[in-house]
Formats: structure tokens, C-alpha cells, sequence
């Protein structure tokens, strides 16, 4: 009936959108009324010509979704993936945008070429409701002609933009949409899956029947399952274990979940651009009475500085004793194989290498754990997510995205996060400046293990206001992130900004076991990399600062020394005194030493001096390895092992170290080179180790210049 080169368009829509009065306006008198093969819903067919070209029209039956429960539902997906037409109308009801949208939101993850057609405007205008159908374009990315399908204004511009987007092509499919960590994350493990095996590769996109397979769509499952039983099962599997896991944390299912991300997405276009100014009141959900405060320009920002010093406050005030009884058992442990073990290489390791490494990072778990259950207060309950919302305007005005916000929360924005999955979430990001820009900065965001090295700091050089410091860290990282990212935006990344949406999911009352699980996951994460890499590291960094050791002509020359102590007065102190100074000849004689004193002629310009380098040379490994390296530097050279005490001591009383240093140290922590994973996720994100290679150089020589100008002004001031 058609010629093979007339362009195939498909009306969709929710029902009453007005589609069917499009099509009889679009095609006239010229239709065909039949059912879709095997079902007996109604199909309508019909020509219409536009510029002298024929389109063929297909009228799909109205849906509110695109899931498998229903016949209509499942024939309009259908159609839409086996018959491909080259172009997808989207009716959308101007007066009801909400629901409507939810839809269209769905064509978006289907990746269909799309235009949406905004029907009813006259309605919509009638309440009150007007429309920035540009802005809409903007927020969704395709294109959205207004129309009246019923006198036909707006039909003509109409078909003008469907062929325009026929020549262009599809658009790819869509990742604007993020489902909250957990669902994005099993997305992310599915896809590569279904993509390795090309499952119902040719038809849909690997993203959506990843979405629709942790839906539990019975269609697509029930497909998948016949192209590979095992794989299939496989998919299956991780999509339960998602299941569980929500129905552990916040009681829901993963398709409320989705669905619940999707009207965020949806009401936070509507909101946030200004896209519709309605003047009912009563269509406003208790969700967004509350964020009309809480995301107020004014009261939003003050109470999100409150939060967040609450959440400090808590976390310093409450964990302290733990922390303090934390270090006891360490210490306690650490005289135990004092006395237990005999003199020796093993012995120097368990104490040096493995108790005051892994210990000097274990002690840190209460505040960790402190941290995470109030972070996990704040995701829970949906408040992270207006956190996000309310940085986007903040955000834009540095050169960086709306989508960049959630990489700096979970590099640690708020505090204890990680730069890996950070650098990870950056994916989401689709210009390439802008997401190079991220990129280069989530990384300056307090993680997880920077964590314990500021506290540690702060609790020696600082002690008196722990919360208050650690709120002005969080500040400072923000800032120098923000102004890094806007100069790079400046010179090496210059380009357009584009334009972002930001989901809102409704909020909700976090269950205590939610948050207990969520507070487990990551502490024992935590734990967990202390006991292995960390572990290694510390033990490898604990050889490297005990070996090669002293030649032995110099260890007789100490011997010497002692034996001339033999006839003093002050035996005791005098013999101490000795073997402090062999244990720092050793430490200096050592591999790590030497890398050390080798860096102090330009580290002594921020106040580093060598033992302090060997620290940050390992926090390259790791960053909690400072921690633990600056614990092993300072115990080798301790005077009386009888005298355990915390190295947040032992750096307070030390000559190299005085609040001018340590903020400068602060500093240099907080904005050097990212750790080596961070680095190769980096290059991996970035396509080019190119990026990684200057993430690592700019950014120490960035921090470097910092710690020295700090150490040098505060020096100069005599606030050392
Ligand atoms: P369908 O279910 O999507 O096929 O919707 P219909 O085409 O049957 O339209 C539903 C109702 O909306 C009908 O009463 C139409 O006359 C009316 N309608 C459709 N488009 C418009 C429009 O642009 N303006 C107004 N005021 N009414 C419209
Ligand atoms: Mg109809």
C-alpha cells in the first residue's frame, strides 16, 4: 500500500491525550481501521501528505506506561520495536504534564526518535498553565511543538520538525534518568552482560532491558530467558538480589523505586526550569510542600549548612569514645606482643607494620560509622537528592553540570565517600567538556580515607572545635573544587554548557534497619580494605622503612656508644637516647628513608620534612595509608616503648610539627595527586591515560603551591 521510502510515524500517548483527533486531522479521509495481528485492539492506519511527500500514520493505543500488564501496553512497545517507524509522536496533554510526561520519560529510555507534540495548549491555558515549550526541549532533549489537534493549529510546524528528526536519524539511547544508587548500580552490572551476549541485542537498547528485566518485566524476562537460560539466570538473580536488598532497606519494590525516579525527573523539569507556572494549588504533593522550604533559595542553603555541621557535630561529640577506646585496645595489643614476642625482624613488623598500620586506620571505624549512618539518614530520607538539586544552580555557574553534583556527593562531598565510584557516576554526564571537568575535580572531595588523616590532624593541632574544622574542610573542598573546575572550563575544557534536570524522589521515612544495613555495607567495606590492601601496603612501606638496615659498622659504633653510657649517671635516659637515634639512622639508612630526604629539600618549603614525605609518597597507594605510614615513621623512632602513646600525641609534641605545618599538611592531603585506583579509573572514565597523567601532576603541583604558600604566610605571621 505504501511506498518503501514514504516516512512511518507513530502517534503514542496516554489515553485522551487527543491522538486519535490528530490522526483524523493528520490523515483526512484517508484511513484503514484493522486490529493488530493476534489481539483485538483497535489498529488505525492512514496516509497523510506533507510538501507533496506521503507519511504513513499509525494511531498506537493510548498507554500511561510502556510495562507488560496490559495487551495495549504491550502492543504500542511492541510495535514500536519490531516495526521501528522512523519517527515517534508523543501526545502530550499540556494540562495534565505531570502524568503525561511519565510516558514520555519511558520513550526516552526506549531511545525512540521522539517529538513531542504538546496538544491541548488552549486547555492548559484556560487554568492557567503556561508552558516553556523550549525549555522543555532543552530539559528532555527532543523536540516539542505546541499544538491544538483540534483545529489543527501548530499540525503544519508539527510535521515539519517529524521530518526534520526523520533525516537526523535516532537518537542514541537516553541516560538522563538515575534511578538512586542501588538501582543504577545493578544497571550497571547488567548492562555489559546483556551487551556481551547481545541479548535481544538488535531490538532494544541494553539499558532499557536492563531496566525492564530489574522491573521484572514477564515479556522481557520470559525473552531473555529463551535467547540464553544461563545468562538469563544470571540477570535474573542479580535483578532479586536488588529486589531484596530494597525491600530490606526501604521497604519498596525495585519498579516503585524506578517509577518513583522517574516523576522526580519528571516534576523536577516542571519545577525547576520554570517549565510551567500553574496556579492550582492543590496539585502539589506533601513532598513538594516540604520543598518549597527545603529547597528554598534562602532557607534551603542555610538549613543545608545546618545539616551538615549537625551531622559533623554528632559524628565528633558521640563517636569520641569510642575512638578513644579504639586507640586503648591498639595500644594494649601493641605492649601485648612487646612483651610477648622475643627481639626481631617479626617482631618489629607485627608492632610497627601490622598493629600501628592497620590500627591507625581501624581506629577510625567509630567515626566512619558515625558518619555513614548519618549520611545514610540523609539518602534515606530523599534529603541528599535536594542537596544535589539545590548545588545545581551553583554548579552551572562554575562551568559544571547538574549530573555532577551526585560524583561530588559520592566522592564524599558531604564526607566519607569514595573517589572511584565518584570518578564512575561521572558516565552520567553527557558532554565531554563538562564531564571531563567533573572528573578532574570529584577527586579534591573528602573521601573515606582522607577522613582519618584530617581527624587525626585536627584532633592534635586543633582539638578544641573538631566539628567546626572538619565542616570548614568540607567548605574548603567545595570551593576549590568549584574554582578549579571554572578554570579549567576557562582554558582547557572551554565550551557551551548544557542544560540538566535533576530527579526529586518523593521523600520518605527511612527505616532504622534501612539505615543500619546501609551504615554496615560501607563501614565493613571500610574494614575490609584495612584488612587486605591496606594491610599489604602497610606491611610493604613497613619494609621499605626498615630495610636495607644499618651496616653493621655503624650499628657497632652505636654499640660502642652504649658501652661507654656504662659509666654515667643517667644510664637509663642517656642509653634511650641512643637508641632513638640508631632506630632514626635506620629509618633515614632505609629505601623509604632515602625517598624521603631525597623529596625534603623542596618538601621543607610546605614544612614537610622527611618522615612526613615517606607518608605521602604511600598515601599515593592508598590514602589511609598515612595515617598508618606516619603511625609506623613515628613509632620505629619512639623513646620508650613502655610509654605507648597515640600518634595524635606523639605529632603534638613533635618539633617538625606546629599548627602552621599541619594546616599546610591539611591541605597538601586534601588536593594532592588522587590515590592509584582513583588515577586508573580516571584514565579509564577519560579514554586517555593522557588525563589520568595530569590529574596526578596538576593536582600536587596544585596542592604544593598551596601548602607552601600557607606554610610560608603562617610562618612569616609567627603563627608557628
Ligand atoms: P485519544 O484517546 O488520545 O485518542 O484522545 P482523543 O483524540 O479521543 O481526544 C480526547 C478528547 O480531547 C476529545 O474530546 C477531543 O475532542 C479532545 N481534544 C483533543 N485535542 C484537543 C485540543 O487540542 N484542544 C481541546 N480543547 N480538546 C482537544
Ligand atoms: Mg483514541
Amino acid at each position: 500500500m505504501t511506498a518503501k521510502d514514504s516516512l512511518h510515524i507513530a502517534l503514542a500517548g496516554n489515553p485522551n491525550a487527543g491522538k486519535t483527533t490528530l490522526f483524523n486531522n493528520l490523515t483526512g479521509a484517508h484511513q484503514h481501521v484493522g486490529n493488530y495481528p493476534g489481539v483485538t485492539v483497535e489498529k488505525k492506519e492512514g496516509i497523510c501528505t506533507h510538501e507533496g511527500n506521503e507519511i504513513r500514520v499509525v494511531d498506537l493505543p493510548g498507554t500511561y506506561s510502556l510495562t507488560a500488564y496490559s495487551v495495549e501496553e504491550l502492543v504500542a512497545r511492541d510495535y514500536l520495536v519490531n516495526e521501528q517507524p522512523d519517527v515517534v509522536v508523543n501526545i502530550v496533554d499540556a494540562s495534565n504534564l505531570e502524568r503525561n510526561l511519565y510516558l514520555s520519560c519511558q520513550f526516552l529510555e526506549l531511545g525512540v526518535p521522539l517529538v513531542i507534540a504538546l496538544n491541548m495548549i488552549d486547555v492548559a491555558e484556560k487554568r492557567g498553565i503556561r508552558i516553556d515549550t523550549e525549555k522543555l526541549s532543552e530539559f528532555t532533549g527532543v523536540p516539542v511543538v505546541p499544538v491544538i489537534a483540534r483545529s489543527g493549529k501548530g499540525v503544519n510546524e508539527l510535521l515539519k520538525t517529524v521530518q526534520k528528526v526523520s533525516q537526523t536519524g535516532a537518537a542514541p539511547p537516553r541516560t538522563l534518568i538515575r534511578y538512586g544508587a542501588d538501582i543504577d548500580e545493578a544497571l550497571k552490572d547488567l548492562i555489559p552482560v546483556l551487551e556481551e551476549h547481545k541479548l535481544l541485542g538488535s531490538a532494544y537498547p541494553a539499558s532499557w532491558t536492563a531496566l525492564k528485566i530489574l522491573e521484572n518485566d514477564e515479556q522481557i524476562v520470559a525473552k531473555v530467558m529463551l535467547e540464553n537460560m544461563k545468562v538469563g539466570q544470571e540477570l535474573v538473580d542479580r535483578s532479586e538480589t536488588l529486589a531484596r536488598h530494597l525491600q530490606d532497606t526501604i521497604d519498596a519494590y525495585p519498579e516503585t523505586v524506578i517509577a518513583d525516579h522517574r516523576y522526580g525527573f519528571v516534576r523536577s523539569i516542571l519545577r525547576q526550569g520554570e517549565v510551567t507556572r500553574i496556579t492550582d494549588q492543590d496539585r502539589l504533593y506533601a513532598s513538594d510542600q516540604i520543598d518549597k522550604v527545603v529547597t528554598n533559595r534562602v532557607v534551603g542553603p542555610l538549613l543545608m549548612a545546618a545539616i551538615l555541621f549537625g551531622l559533623y557535630s554528632f559524628t565528633f561529640n558521640w563517636s569520641g569514645f569510642l575512638v578513644d577506646w579504639m586507640g586503648m585496645c591498639f595500644a594494649f595489643l601493641g605492649s601485648l606482643a612487646e612483651s610477648a614476642l622475643p627481639d626481631g625482624p617479626i617482631k618489629s613488623m607485627i608492632i610497627s607494620g601490622v598493629i600501628d598500620g592497620v590500627g591507625g586506620v581501624l581506629g577510625f571505624v567509630p567515626i566512619i560509622m558515625f558518619m555513614f549512618f548519618g549520611i545514610a539518614l540523609l539518602e534515606d530520607s530523599g534529603y541528599l537528592a535536594r542537596v544535589a538539586f539545590m548545588m545545581d544552580r551553583i554548579f552551572h555557574f562554575f562551568g559544571l553540570h547538574g549530573s555532577s553534583v551526585m560524583p561530588f556527593i559520592i566522592s564524599g562531598g558531604i564526607a566519607g565517600g569514595c573517589a572511584v565510584p565518584g570518578v564512575m557516576a561521572v558516565r552520567t554526564l553527557r558532554s565531554p567538556k563538562e564531564r571531563m571537568a567533573t572528573l578532574l575535580t570529584v577527586p579534591f572531595m573528602n573521601c573515606g580515607a582522607k577522613l582519618p588523616v584530617l581527624t587525626l590532624i585536627i584532633a592534635a593541632f586543633f582539638p578544641a572545635h573538631q566539628a567546626r574544622y572538619m565542616f570548614l574542610a568540607t567548605l574548603v573542598a567545595w570551593l576549590v573544587a568549584l574554582l578549579v573546575a571554572k578554570l579549567l572550563r576557562m582554558t582547557l575544557l572551554r565550551g557551551e554548557s548544557t542544560p540538566f534536570v535533576m530527579e526529586l524522589p518523593p521523600y520518605r521515612v527511612p527505616t532504622l534497619k534501612g539505615l543500619f544495613i546501609h551504615t554496615w555495607e560501607r563501614t565493613w567495606q571500610y574494614i575490609k580494605k584495612a584488612g587486605t590492601v591496606i594491610l599489604g601496603i602497610s606491611i610493604l612501606l613497613w619494609a621499605m622503612m626498615t630495610y636495607p638496615g644499618l651496616p653493621s659498622d655503624k650499628v657497632a659504633d652505636f654499640e660502642a656508644m652504649r658501652q661507654q653510657v656504662v659509666t654515667s649517671a643517667d644510664k637509663a635516659e642517656e642509653l634511650l637516647r641512643i637508641d632513638q637515634l640508631e632506630a632514626e639512622a635506620g629509618l633515614r639508612h632505609s629505601i623509604a628513608g632515602r625517598i624521603g630526604m631525597s623529596l625534603e629539600p623542596i618538601s621543607h618549603f610546605a614544612g614537610f620534612d622527611w618522615r612526613t614525605n615517606i607518608a605521602l609518597v604511600g598515601g599515593f597507594a592508598a590514602k589511609e595509608v598515612i595515617v598508618s605510614t606516619l603511625g609506623t615513621a613515628y613509632s620505629l623512632g619512639e623513646v620508650d616503648p613502655e610509654e605507648t602513646t597515640s600518634l595524635t600525641d606523639r605529632l603534638a609534641s613533635d618539633k617538625h610539627w606546629n599548627p602552621v605545618a599541619a594546616l599546610a599538611f591539611l591541605f597538601f592531603i586534601m588536593f594532592y595527586s588522587p590515590c592509584f585506583v582513583t588515577v586508573v579509573a580516571i584514565a579509564k572514565e577519560a579514554g586517555s591515560w593522557k588525563w589520568a597523567f595530569f590529574s596526578m601532576g596538576f593536582n600536587t603541583v596544585f596542592a604544593f603551591s598551596m601548602a607552601v604558600g600557607i606554610f610560608q604566610l603562617g610562618t612569616v605571621l609567627g603563627l608557628g
